[in-house]
């Protein structure tokens, strides 16, 4: 406060108080006001820059806590990263290789995300770095893991076909044949029974009493129904698909048959006979692979076993005649 102030009375030969005018007073107030706040604030900023208040404390160890989480979580992704890579690894050299189907090219399973940067949002942050790179690593992931899942719907589908494929191979004999004692005559060259000269035989024969039953071989479409007194008198021929069909001829009659009736292996198609150019009841059995005729004794590995193909090669390799 300032000195109070006395001015000498000549008149009253004393000492008078002068008191300071309203503005002079009002001007010592805000002068010392200012000075006030200026030591406030100085001390608030020297306070502020040397310690921390508890609310940057708690921030700051929010801050760390997170960045401490954010590495955990990436640890986690890395670990991730590695069971994925696994799994692709089983799936391109085991799956796909057991179904003949490429591995997934690399430029497919590591395409990352082209364009736009994905991440802007995430930029200007002190921990943005760390952000980021989380969250395109987890993208990445994300989108590896969804190649593999598709990859894994097409190996399904190639099982399924192959599943299918398997059933529409030639794979039985066409008639009962216990012990194979109906084998009769094989693929090679033999006497023809009619002709009497030495000609290929395409097929192989079965002899059995007539009206014995046909089976269908593995499963297909039956292709071709024809009644003749001639040649393969009357015939049936199914399509297995996969490049596969069989042939049944010398039949006495059909079993409820039709073209475009779907079989399945070992269904009664027909009974056998001796139509056509035959000289005793008997089946003539082909096989034709890509509209080749193949050998059919490779076609019984359902029903024979090492011992019995062994014997059945024998038998169908008897020279002599064939039935037709
Ligand atoms: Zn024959």
């Amino acid at each position: 406060m300032a000195k109070s102030k006395y001015r000498y009375n000549p008149d009253s030969l004393s000492y008078d108080r002068i008191k300071p005018s309203f503005k002079k007073r009002l001007l010592i107030f805000l002068s010392w006001l200012s000075f006030v706040l200026t030591i406030a604030l100085l001390l608030n900023v020297f306070y502020s820059s040397v310690f921390d208040t508890p609310r940057e404390k708690m921030l700051i160890r929010e801050n760390n806590q997170l960045n401490l989480q954010y590495n955990i979580l990436n640890q986690k992704v890395n670990s991730l990263e590695t069971v994925l890579e696994d799994i692709e690894r089983r799936d391109d050299n085991i799956y796909r290789t057991i179904f003949n189907a490429d591995p997934i090219p690399s430029s497919v399973r590591d395409a990352g995300f082209g364009g736009v940067n994905r991440y802007e949002y995430l930029e200007g942050y002190n921990n943005s770095d760390i952000i980021i790179e989380t969250a395109k690593r987890l993208d990445l992931l994300t989108k590896a893991v969804y190649v593999q899942s598709k990859s894994y719907d097409e190996v399904v589908d190639l099982a399924k076909s192959r599943e299918n494929q398997l059933s529409s191979l030639p794979a039985i004999m066409p008639i009962s044949n216990k012990d194979l004692t109906r084998t009769a005559s094989g693929w090679g060259f033999r006497i023809h029974p009619i002709y009497k000269i030495r000609k290929f035989h395409y097929g192989m024969d079965f002899t059995a009493p007539t009206g014995t039953e046909v089976y269908a071989s593995a499963d297909g479409t039956i292709d071709q129904i024809q009644r003749s007194r001639r040649g393969y008198g009357n015939l049936m021929v199914i399509n297995h698909g996969y490049g596969y069909k069989t042939l049944y001829a010398h039949l006495n009659d059909f079993n409820n048959a039709w073209v475009g009736k779907k079989v399945n292996r070992g269904d009664i198609i027909a009974f056998v006979g001796s139509t056509g150019l035959s000289t005793a009841p008997h089946l003539h059995y082909e096989v034709h692979l890509n509209r080749k005729k193949v050998n059919p004794v490779n076609y019984y590995f359902e029903d024979l076993t090492a011992e019995e193909f062994d014997r059945m090669i024998v038998l169908s390799m008897r020279p002599g005649q064939s039935f037709d």
